[in-house]
């Protein structure tokens, strides 16, 4: 999925996201859950895991939110 490709917005809430350079890759961050990857070129990798409790509460919007993009995409389609 691009959303997770991206990370312009966070997985697990759906916030903006922090980029960082450093040392020949990206450090990405999510200020709302804490969550943090490392982005190698086409490469991510999770180094800090959200805070599931913060995370939780969007969690069903952005399910949500996926879901009506994919009935919308099926219509359309
Ligand atoms: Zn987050």
């Amino acid at each position: 999925m691009t959303l997770f490709v991206n990370l312009t917005l966070c997985p697990f809430d759906a916030k903006d996201l922090n980029r960082e350079y450093s040392g020949g890759s990206f450090l990405v961050s999510c200020s709302h859950c804490g969550a943090e990857w490392e982005v190698h070129n086409n490469l991510v990798l999770r180094v800090t895991d959200p805070n599931w409790e913060l995370a939780e509460e969007v969690a069903v919007i952005v399910a949500e939110r996926i879901g009506e993009q994919l009935e919308n995409n099926t219509v359309r389609a």
